[in-house]
């Protein structure tokens, strides 16, 4: 039986490229998504391309029992999850003194608490298993602080706490897990910037330009791989040279 990935933020830019990658190097593919229907339609159709065995899950990362029912749901048709990429994220810039309680309170149900949602469901499997893979999407943010991304910030570096700690429990029972910290990528997280402060941001990038959303997927299909198995723990910065 092929081995099944689950990825949430699946419709965004960067999730969508890491459900086709994993689709490409063989892996069933379960995507969960929140928002935006056009996107989870493009990857469906670049899905079906692919001949794997796909599920379409709409559902809010931090909302608790719903993702309970997915992993229920895709242990069920999919016979488990071998790897979980935790991509879904919001982020938001302000001012800290403009940062309000329901601001801050969204923000780390998404980032952080999705995540610890999303691991509670998918390890007690892994661990009769004695495999797995947890691949979380973290930020270059999460490790040198955005000024006006506080709470942003705060939850990725979360997201590397929780994940190092994680990965020594886990280590025991055969299951990887490791975060990757994307420098600026070219998605819609981004389309607030113009394009002229796009173009200033990328002259201060050592590689001079923004990352794509399959250069981020690439790293993801290398943790997901078995070339990884001895790799758990770490931090992947994929910045372009930035920080
Ligand atoms: P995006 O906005 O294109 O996609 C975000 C995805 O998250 C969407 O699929 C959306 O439906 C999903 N999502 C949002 N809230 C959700 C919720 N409550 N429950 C379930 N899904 C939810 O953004 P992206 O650039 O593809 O970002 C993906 C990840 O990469 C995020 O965690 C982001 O913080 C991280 N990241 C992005 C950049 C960048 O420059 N784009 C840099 C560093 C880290």
């Amino acid at each position: 039986m092929k081995k099944c990935a689950l990825i949430t933020g699946a419709s965004g830019g960067i999730g969508s490229e890491i459900a086709l990658r994993l689709a490409k190097d063989g892996f069933d593919i379960a995507a969960c998504y929140n928002s935006d229907e056009n996107g989870i339609k493009e990857l469906e159709k670049n899905l079906l391309q692919t001949g794997v065995r796909y599920k379409i899950y709409k559902a809010d990362v931090s909302d608790f029992n719903t993702i309970k029912d997915v992993f229920a749901d895709a242990t069920d048709f999919f016979g488990g999850v071998s790897v979980l990429v935790n991509n879904a994220g919001i982020a938001q810039q302000k001012l800290f003194t403009d940062i309000t309680q329901e601001d801050f309170d969204r923000i780390t149900a998404v980032n952080f608490k999705g995540v610890f949602n999303c691991c509670q469901c998918a390890v007690p499997s892994m661990i009769n298993k004695k495999s797995g893979k947890i691949i979380n999407i973290s930020s270059m943010w999460g490790v040198c602080g955005a000024s006006c991304e506080t709470v942003y910030s705060a939850t990725k570096a979360a997201v590397i706490g929780f994940s190092k700690a994680l990965a020594r429990e886990l280590a025991p029972s055969n299951i990887q897990v490791n975060c990757i910290a994307p420098g600026a990528i070219d998605t819609k997280m981004n389309d607030n910037l113009s394009e002229e402060d796009k173009e200033s941001f990328a002259r201060e990038i050592p590689m001079g330009r923004f990352g794509t959303a399959a250069e981020i997927a690439g790293v993801v299909s290398f943790l997901a791989s078995s070339d990884s198995d001895y790799v758990t723990a770490q931090v992947i910065i994929a910045d372009g040279g930035l920080i």
